[in-house]
């Protein structure tokens, strides 16, 4: 096998027939042997039966249907888990990364490359708030995360079947795969694309995925949170140190004191505030360690028809 593609699906029965298509074509043109990997993430509309009858028609349509919603990037580890292709593809459902794509970049990986990546410079079709919140996270996990995870860039990317068995062996339980990635190293390089309008359909990731998504990389890739807690709370005990002193001096020296309810109010507060803040983010890295701990199954298989194991 020359080429595996993973497909994540969730919810994407009207984009299917067009991606099967247009894949299809791509690696006629590319005139290599191949397989399109369809990872059902408990989808709630017709897509795992469409799925189930095109791999009837074309051997090379396999599929993993998930007991239940695992998630994006659980669904694309699935597909790596039992990938076997020289180099992997991963492309969403949706249309939005063009297949045609995948030419250039199989090209390009030709060159030497063990991960050939897309990079996206325009998007279409997607809100300001998902445009603008995505652009502050890329920046700032930059900033924060001592290997360098290119901005701008989701999981479309072809890679070496080496990274592939090199990602089987990360043990986290919170994918970050972009990330991951980005750690891995060896020679990594870019296509830059503009990233489409979705097909069909609407969005599977929801705020509250986006947000755990997000905390996902930062948490699996920085420190630098709990360094912030830290250095504030040494500022903090700094400054409250000097206003004992002077509570003290006030008290006892210069017997000139007011009974301070609003002052007390204040640092009270803050106080509090800050405590929580700190708790809550330390929080976030224990209640990931202890997912880790738990050590329970990434994903159920409810039916494959993809027999070789790992
Ligand atoms: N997806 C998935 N599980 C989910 C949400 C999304 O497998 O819980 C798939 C989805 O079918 C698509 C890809 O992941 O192929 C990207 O998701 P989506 O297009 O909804 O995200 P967006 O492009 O809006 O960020
Ligand atoms: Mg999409």
């Amino acid at each position: 096998m020359e080429i595996s593609v993973i497909i994540p699906v969730y919810n994407e029965e009207d984009n299917i027939h067009m991606l099967h298509k247009r894949l299809s074509e791509v690696m006629q043109q590319l005139e290599v042997s191949y397989e399109l990997v369809f990872v059902n993430d408990g989808s709630q509309d017709n897509s795992i039966a469409l799925i189930k009858a095109l791999s009837k028609q074309h051997p090379e349509v396999r599929y993993i249907d998930f007991s239940r919603n695992f998630g994006h990037q659980i669904a694309v580890t699935a597909g790596l888990d039992k990938t076997s292709g020289n180099a992997v593809v991963i492309i969403d459902a949706d249309l939005q990364d063009p297949p045609e794509l995948i030419i250039e970049m199989y090209q390009k990986m030709q060159e030497g490359y063990q991960v050939v990546y897309a990079k996206r410079k325009k998007r279409s079709g997607e809100s300001w708030f998902k445009l603008w919140t995505a652009k502050v996270f890329y920046r700032l996990l930059s900033r924060i995360t001592s290997i360098s995870i290119p901005v701008d860039t989701g999981d479309f990317r072809i890679m070496d079947q080496k990274i592939v068995e090199i990602l089987r062996e990360m043990p986290e339980k919170n994918k970050y795969l972009r990330g991951q990635i980005s750690w891995i190293g060896f020679n990594q390089t870019y296509i830059e694309y503009d990233r489409q309008q979705r097909n069909s359909g609407e969005t599977g990731y929801t705020v509250s995925k986006m947000l755990r998504f997000a905390l996902d990389g930062i948490t699996g890739f920085s420190d630098f949170p709990l360094k912030v807690v830290t250095y504030f709370g040494f500022i903090v005990s700094l400054f409250a140190s000097f206003v004992m002193l002077y509570a003290l001096y006030a008290r006892f020296i210069s017997q000139d004191y007011q009974p301070g309810w609003a002052s007390l109010m204040v640092v009270i507060l803050f106080i509090g505030g800050v405590q929580m803040i700190a708790i809550g983010i330390i929080g976030e890295y224990l209640s990931r360690m202890n997912t880790n701990i738990r050590n329970r199954p990434l994903y159920i298989v409810r039916d494959t028809n993809l027999d070789h194991e790992d």
